[in-house]
């Protein structure tokens, strides 16, 4: 038995960051219901034949575990490459690949090498939510841009903007969370020749998790990591390879900006089981790509239905949808719950986001939207 219960008022006497007082943590709901499409997610469970060769490696790293594990993890980093090299076409080095506990980690640590206080990292919203989070757990200043209307970013105001605040971060997230759009690799140019010109340097990190459901035709950011040593795209087996509970997040980057990595990481920071998983899950490369073609299919039907039905659907790269204009999308988002679709009230007013699930789900996702909306758009 504690001696009494913790006060509000003992409570108050942590000396907690004055930044961090009265702060809620990260996360959206996470409620059992029947139809589960609000982070992105991959909605298929790994194949018996992923599982059956993740459980015999998770089982080969357990007879080490008295060790730490590979703290370079290079045959992970190797694996990596090599299916980098396959997804994109671009040839990469161990050394030039990195890897941690998510691309949540990956951001960290970039954070931790490249920003800190006194410095500045820029991004331009709407977009991914957690990234003004890592600003402010490694005390450096987070300055946003604007999309435009069509939610693309405009490569003169990025250039204007990187040019006035002299940022040592730029993070541009594409496809971007939470509107799916891709950025053309002309307007990552721009932002790489404005970075290069902050005096005190600027890294620009191109935030790839949804990368492998871009449209035909949309190029990678992996092909402008040789002409440029100040890059990084971030990659996660958390979407694609529907391995979002394994925790493992990459980077490809020029070898000096790993090793800047490398000085920040916690030692050991990625488990052997981790590594054990992540290896095995990628030798069923194939499998799970063929997995992904059907999820940008059943995309692509989700935009088409949406306008079909009167709604407005931002252009999707990703595996999810941003729509609207909805008068009251809380209402909208809460009677879907009450019907046992859960999505996602994120994004600029009156627009919601919907992760793409199964065929099954998807229809009655549909079903569901039309029933609780009447079959009027807004
Ligand atoms: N980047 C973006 C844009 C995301 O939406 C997410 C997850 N929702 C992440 C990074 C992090 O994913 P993870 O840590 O699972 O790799």
């Amino acid at each position: 038995m504690p001696d009494t219960d913790p006060s509000t008022a003992a409570r108050a006497r942590l000396p907690l960051r004055e930044d961090l007082r009265g702060l809620e943590p990260y996360g959206a709901p996470q409620l059992v219901v029947p139809v589960v499409l609000n982070v992105n997610e991959n909605p298929y469970p790994p194949s018996e034949a992923v599982v059956a060769d993740v459980a015999a490696a998770a089982a080969e790293a357990a007879r080490g575990l008295n060790r730490y594990p590979d703290r370079e993890f290079r045959d992970l980093r190797a694996d990596l490459a090599a299916y980098l090299r396959r997804e994109s076409g671009v040839a990469l080095e161990v050394e030039q690949v990195w890897a941690a506990n998510g691309s949540n980690e990956v951001m960290l640590h970039l954070f931790q090498a490249f920003g800190g206080p006194g410095r500045t990292a820029l991004s331009f919203a709407p977009t991914y939510s957690m990234y003004p989070e890592y600003a402010r757990d490694t005390a450096t200043a987070w300055v946003v841009g604007r999309r435009e209307e069509d939610f693309s970013v405009d490569p003169e105001a990025a250039a204007a903007a990187i040019a006035e605040h002299a940022p040592s971060l730029v993070v541009l997230a594409s496809p971007n969370n939470p509107t799916g759009t891709a950025l053309p690799l002309d307007t990552v140019r721009a932002v790489l020749a404005a970075a290069d010109a902050v005096p005190g340097g600027c890294v620009v990190v191109v935030d790839e998790a949804y990368g492998e459901f871009r449209r035909e035709g949309t190029p990678s950011a992996l092909e402008l990591l040789a002409a440029h040593p100040n890059l990084a795209v971030t990659r996660t087996m958390s979407k694609a390879f529907g391995l979002a509970g394994a925790r493992v997040g990459y980077l490809a980057a020029a070898p000096e900006l790993v090793d800047a990595l490398r000085i920040v990481r916690l030692p050991y920071h990625l488990s052997a089981v981790t590594q054990a998983v992540a290896r095995a899950a990628l030798r069923h490369t194939d499998e799970l790509m063929a997995q992904v073609a059907g999820l940008r299919a059943e995309r692509d039907a989700t935009v088409a239905w949406l306008r079909e039905q009167g709604w407005a659907a931002a252009d999707s790269d990703a595996n999810f949808v941003l729509f609207g204009v909805l008068e009251d999308r809380h209402a909208v988002w809460q009677a879907l719950l009450d019907r046992g679709v859960l999505i996602r009230e994120v994004g600029p007013e009156g627009w919601l986001r919907v992760s793409i699930g199964t065929p099954a789900e998807m229809a009655r996702f549909r079903e569901t939207l039309l029933d609780v909306t009447k079959g009027r758009p807004a």
